[in-house]
């Protein structure tokens, strides 16, 4: 990769876990349209993954992820084995101070059902953005508050990357598109679409005046109480730093997790062109 960066080549980079979807093929034509040289990883890091979590079973279809990276002209695959990563000896971590208000943004969210995860992966995607040195690095915002993590580790080390962020993938019925709905049963799957109709009905709330935050909340997980089996969180929050927001304004997330089934389903939308 180094000769490549030499070389003047630029190189834009997608990180993932592998079991490649539309979600991740979207990262990598975005990568393909502005660079001369695409970079896909596929490492399932055992190090974001709680002891009681999917690690052995998450999906690892390796033949069918290397045709759609051989289909979508990607140049580089890098699959490192986890020793690879994380040989005898490795004891460094990436952390991240509380914020001015005594939040931790580690431990809001995702991060309060899932101890240890975003350690594990603001420090793997450190490594791997120093391994593959790219110019430009692509993730999604499925993933949000692991984007305004991995956004604020690249400005605070000063990584010579650039973060692209990419919008959801959707199903055509709205569901966001996710290696782990290989997890539901069609009928879970049915259930699973009344988080994105949250996320939307309380959206047009917001965009058609509403100001309180609270009630939207509550009447949020309200209607979700029914079609999920449980929802670890609906929170309407500040874009940038994630704080708690009880009145909506410009570039605000409502985000949520919930399971249906045995699975555990993220999913956001941002608010803009809000009249504030
Ligand atoms: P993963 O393989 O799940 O770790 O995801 C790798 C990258 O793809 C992350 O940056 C995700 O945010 C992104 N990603 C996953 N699903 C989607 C989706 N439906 N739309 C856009 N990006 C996605």
């Amino acid at each position: 990769m180094l000769r490549l960066r030499r070389q003047g080549e630029r190189i834009g980079f997608v990180p993932t876990m592998g079991a490649l979807h539309e979600g991740h093929v979207a990262l990598i034509r975005r990568a393909r349209s502005e660079n001369r040289r695409v970079v896909v990883s596929i490492f399932v890091n055992p190090t974001q993954f709680g002891p009681n979590e999917d690690y052995e079973r998450y999906p690892r279809p390796i033949a069918e992820d290397r045709d759609i990276l051989r289909r979508e002209k990607v140049d580089y695959l890098f699959m490192p084995a986890p020793g690879a990563m994380y040989p005898e000896g490795f004891r460094t971590e990436i952390g991240f101070k509380p914020e001015a208000d005594g939040r931790h943004l580690f431990s809001v969210l995702c991060g309060k059902s899932r101890p240890g995860h975003f350690k594990g992966v603001v420090t793997v995607v450190c490594k791997l953005l120093a391994i593959v040195l790219p110019h430009r690095a692509y993730f999604g915002a499925k993933d949000y508050q692991q984007s305004v993590l991995l956004r604020r580790m690249i400005r605070d080390l000063d990584l010579p990357v650039d973060f692209c962020l990419c919008p959801i993938v959707r199903d055509k019925d709205g569901l966001a598109i996710s290696s782990r709905n290989r997890y539901l049963k069609s009928t879970e799957r049915a259930r699973a679409l009344a988080i994105f109709q949250e996320l939307k009905n309380a959206r047009e709330k917001i965009l058609a005046g509403e100001k309180d935050l609270g009630k939207v909340r509550r009447e949020a997980l309200k209607a979700l109480r029914g079609p999920v089996d449980q929802i670890d969180y609906f929170e309407a929050v500040d874009g940038e730093d994630l704080r708690p927001l009880s009145r909506p304004r410009n570039g605000m997330v409502l985000l949520t997790a919930c399971y249906v089934g045995g699975t555990r389903l993220i999913d956001n939308v941002i608010i803009k062109n809000l009249k504030e």
